[in-house]
C-alpha cells in the first residue's frame, strides 16, 4: 500500500470575532455557535470528529483507477446475496457463503468485507453514524460529542445497560455506551467518485 499523503497543515484561522479587541459575545448558544464554525474551518479527513475509519479516508485520497467488472460472476453471486440479506448481520451472510462452499468448494465467494467493500466502490455510498438526541434537539458531534445527556431535553443519550460485563474496561463494548438514535451522513467525495468511476456517467458528466 503506498504511503499515505500527509496533509500540510492550515494556516491559523482568523478570530471568530473578527479579532482580538472585537466584542465577543456571552449567550452560550452564540458562543456554541462560534466554536462549530471554528470546528468547521479547520475540518480535517482525519480529525477526531470526522468518525471515518481509516480505509474510507485511504479511498478518498486515492480514488480506485481499477474498472469493477460487475458481470464477474464471483462478484455478482456475492452482491447478490449480500443484497438478499439486507439489513442482516454479518454472521449471516458468512453462513450463506460457508453452505455455498460446503457444496461446491471451488466457489470462491467474496467475504463480507470484501463485497462490502466493493458496494461502497461501486455505489459511493459510505454512510458515518453520529449519535442525535432520542427527539432529535441536537447531535453529539463536534464541542458536544462527549455529552451523555440533550442540552435541551435532558434526555439521555445512552440506552441503560443491559448487560454490564465487569470484566471489560472498554465502555464501548460492554454495553454501557448502545445510543438510543443516531443518523447517517453520505460523504459526496465518495458519490463524486463511484460517478467518475463509472464510464457511461462519466461520459455524460463531462458532456452536459
Ligand atoms: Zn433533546
Amino acid at each position: 500500500m503506498p504511503p499515505r499523503p500527509v496533509t500540510p497543515p492550515r494556516p491559523p484561522s482568523p478570530s471568530p470575532g473578527g479579532g482580538s479587541n472585537a466584542p465577543q459575545p456571552k449567550l452560550e448558544h452564540l458562543l456554541d455557535a462560534m466554536a462549530f464554525a471554528k470546528l468547521v474551518r479547520e475540518a480535517r479527513l482525519d480529525d477526531k470528529y470526522s468518525g471515518l475509519h481509516p480505509d474510507d479516508i485511504d479511498a478518498i485520497r486515492n480514488p480506485p483507477e481499477e474498472r469493477l467488472d460487475i458481470v464477474d460472476p464471483t462478484l455478482r453471486l456475492s452482491l447478490d446475496i449480500f443484497l438478499a440479506l439486507e439489513n442482516t448481520l454479518e454472521e449471516s451472510y458468512a453462513a450463506v457463503r460457508a453452505a455455498i462452499q460446503r457444496y461446491d468448494p471451488a466457489c470462491e465467494m467474496f467475504s463480507y468485507k470484501q463485497v462490502l467493500s466493493r458496494v461502497k466502490l461501486l455505489t459511493g455510498v459510505v454512510p458515518i453514524y453520529h449519535d442525535m438526541c432520542i427527539n432529535s434537539c441536537m447531535a453529539y458531534t463536534g464541542i458536544h460529542a462527549e455529552l451523555s445527556l440533550c442540552k435541551h431535553c435532558g434526555e439521555p443519550r445512552w440506552k441503560p445497560s443491559a448487560a454490564r460485563d465487569e470484566d471489560d474496561p472498554d465502555p464501548a463494548t460492554n454495553g454501557l455506551r448502545v445510543p438510543r438514535r443516531q443518523f447517517a451522513t453520505l460523504l459526496i467525495a465518495p458519490q463524486w467518485q463511484a460517478m467518475w468511476h463509472c464510464h457511461a456517467i462519466s461520459f455524460t458528466m463531462k458532456t452536459y
